[in-house]
């Protein structure tokens, strides 16, 4: 079976954080595995981000 290269590369990425993604709260970027063919790069907001409290946060 031929490894996924788009995996081997993003693999050790699951869940890593980078700072940033939200102008309004200290939001941090978190990588997802959804599955092999798809990484998810969703922004983590603060609970009491004003931007969540717009619901236009994501
Ligand atoms: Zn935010």
């Amino acid at each position: 079976m031929k490894a996924n290269p788009i995996t081997n590369l993003l693999g050790p990425m699951d869940g890593a954080e980078i700072p940033g993604g939200c102008e309004s709260c200290e939001a941090v970027q978190r990588f997802r595995m959804e599955s092999a063919l798809l990484f998810v790069l969703e922004v983590v907001h603060d609970d009491d981000c004003p931007s969540l409290k717009r619901g236009t946060g994501r």
